[in-house]
């Protein structure tokens, strides 16, 4: 300020005080109240005249009334938001912005504070000068003179039509969001940059009951970084995202091992003002997983069933090596004997009945040793019946056989009939007959003369009640002449494969009597040998043990 102003300025305020000490006669007392506060003013560097202009330019809408809420200024951002100029506005009540949808309460309450001399603030709905509805967000307060009566009220409001719709947008859009994430039935969490879970679902939030309180986001990540070679924070360095990752969680001694396939993706998280004008994105991790228990828990009984099929089939290969060595032992004294009598004979020593006593002693050892073979037989396994899908078993064997039909370069082609009725039967002999069929057809195909190298595998229900299951190979075929001696224990007519017991078909033969079922043998769909099988529906009346 130059000196010269100065000068002016205190001699204006010498001039005031001289007249608000000696007023002349009807000036108003509100304008000597003015002219007191403009003098009080004199020691602030900021003249009455800029808080006017500030008030003019304001952005928010700003009115002065008397205590009727009569108006008796509005600024500029008065008049544009509601579209009345201030020479309509001077006079009239603020209740000229007042919409007939505002509750009475509302005015009530903003009418008690104001007349408690507190201020008020609250949202009305008021109506422009054309008649459009806006909100207002409305900030009223008691104007007090030196004496601490009301003398005006001062209103501040801001039109918040388009900030609440949004809000309201945001808030619905919100509730929507968490509704439906909370109704997922995947379990749904976001960690963020510290690997604090910061938003879960309800199904996180029950998988977390069953264990017990820990941390299930935490426990996962833990199990990918040994799957994905990478921990928390390295996938957040290389904000690497993730997709279908298996895991299993031990839950707990009642609930066992749990299953889940695991995604994440990293989402940008910032909601903080502080990082508005930041380059780096602050990042969360949005992990969803779905469980697979069920999937799993059947994948495994299938596996355990396998396994157990494998080793019955080891244990009977392990029991028949242990009989036919028996059986050798056993057969060695008497043949001894017979080839000592024969030497006997040759050479012409001994009387004949010495020999006849040798004879005996052959006959003897002979009936001692079938006798001990006899004991030696083991009882067959008791194994209780039950309603088997031959889909299923065959789809056992299957997978069971996996490993060498890949290994020996054998396509399978698997045409079941989706929908089977069931046998009543007993399952591990089915599986055995249905494992030694197979194996008979990888046999055939590695014979010479075979055509090619495909195994068909068919099931169907026929119209007298049968289920009909082909395994077709493209081996050579079966000659005429061995259809029947295949059926014979330890006919062997493979020419390759060397360590064959030759007792695959009467196994078979034999699961099928027990189960009221027959075996035809005719030529394949492409040559080689077709086996069709045919066990009757449902449970059978009579059973033979
Ligand atoms: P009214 O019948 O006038 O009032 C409704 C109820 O309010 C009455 O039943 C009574 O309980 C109470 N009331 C009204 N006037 C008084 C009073 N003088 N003393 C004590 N109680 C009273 N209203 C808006 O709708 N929009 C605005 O933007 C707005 N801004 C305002 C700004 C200021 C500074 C002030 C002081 C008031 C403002 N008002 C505003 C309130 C307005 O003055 C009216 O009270 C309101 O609009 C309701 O008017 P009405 O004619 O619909 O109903």
């Amino acid at each position: 300020m130059s000196e010269v102003s100065r000068i002016q300025d205190q001699d204006i305020a010498n001039i005031l005080a001289s007249f608000i000490d000696q007023p002349p006669q009807g000036v108003p007392a509100e304008v000597l109240d003015a002219l007191t506060l403009i003098v009080q003013n004199d020691n602030q560097a900021l003249p009455p005249k800029l808080f006017f202009e500030v008030v003019e330019h304001l952005a928010v809408a700003i009115s002065i009334t008397n205590t009727q809420a009569e108006i008796l200024y509005a600024n500029p951002a008065f008049e544009e938001m509601t579209g009345y100029t201030a020479q309509e506005l001077v006079g009239k009540n603020q209740s000229i912005l007042s919409n007939s949808k505002t509750p009475i309460e509302v005015y009530q309450e903003l009418w008690s504070a104001l007349l408690g001399g507190r201020k008020w603030a609250g949202v009305l709905l008021n109506k422009r000068k054309d008649s459009q509805p806006y909100l207002a967000d409305l900030t009223v307060a008691p104007v007090f003179n030196a004496a601490g009566e009301v003398t005006h009220y001062l209103g501040i409001h801001r039109d918040v039509t388009e900030m609440t719709a949004l809000q309201k947008k945001v808030e619905s859009q919100k509730a929507m969001i968490e509704n439906v994430i909370d109704l997922a039935p995947v379990m749904i969490a976001l960690l963020d940059e510290n690997g604090k879970v910061v938003v879960e679902n309800n199904a996180y939030k029950v998988l977390m009951g069953d264990m017990g309180g820990r941390e299930p986001a935490h426990e996962f990540m833990a199990f990918m970084g040994g799957e994905l070679g990478d921990s928390f924070e390295q996938l957040k360095q290389k904000k690497k995202n993730f997709d279908n990752v298996e895991i299993r969680v031990d839950v707990g001694v009642n609930m066992g091992t749990r299953w889940f396939s695991c995604s994440g993706t990293w989402i940008e998280v910032d909601d903080q003002p502080d990082r508005y004008f930041e380059e780096q994105r602050h990042r969360g991790l949005l992990l969803v997983c779905t469980e697979n228990t069920k999937r799993m828990r059947l994948f495994e009984e299938a596996k355990t069933n396998a396994i157990k099929a494998l080793m019955a089939e080891q244990q009977a290969v392990e029991g028949i090596r242990e009989i036919v060595s028996g059986a050798i032992f056993q057969l060695q004294g008497p043949l001894n004997m017979v080839s000592a009598a024969s030497e006997m004979m040759d050479r012409g020593v001994g009387d004949p009945s010495s020999l006849r006593g040798v004879l005996r002693q052959v006959q003897d050892a002979g009936k001692t040793a079938l006798e001990r073979l006899q004991a030696c037989m083991p009882d067959s396994v008791g194994e209780p019946r039950m309603p088997v899908n031959p889909n299923e078993i065959v789809r056992e064997i299957l997978d069971v056989s996996f490993d060498r039909l890949l290994r020996e370069n054998i396509v399978v082609s698997w045409k079941p009939t989706p929908v089977l009725p069931t046998i009543t039967g007993r399952p591990n002999a089915l599986r055995s007959m249905i494992k030694h069929l197979i194996d008979n057809g990888i046999d055939a195909i590695n014979e010479p003369g075979a055509t090619d190298r495909e195994l068909t595998i068919v099931t169907r229900a026929t119209d007298d009640d049968m289920i009909e299951i082909i395994i077709a190979d493209t081996g050579p075929g079966m000659p005429a002449d061995s259809v029947l001696k295949v059926f014979e224990p330890f006919y062997v007519g493979w020419t390759r494969r060397r360590k064959s017991a030759g007792m695959g078909l009467p196994i078979v033969q034999q699961v099928l009597n027990e189960h009221g079922g027959s075996l035809h043998i005719s030529e394949g769909f492409h040559g080689g040998c077709k086996i069709t099988l045919s066990l009757p529906v449902g449970p059978r009346e009579s059973w033979d043990s």
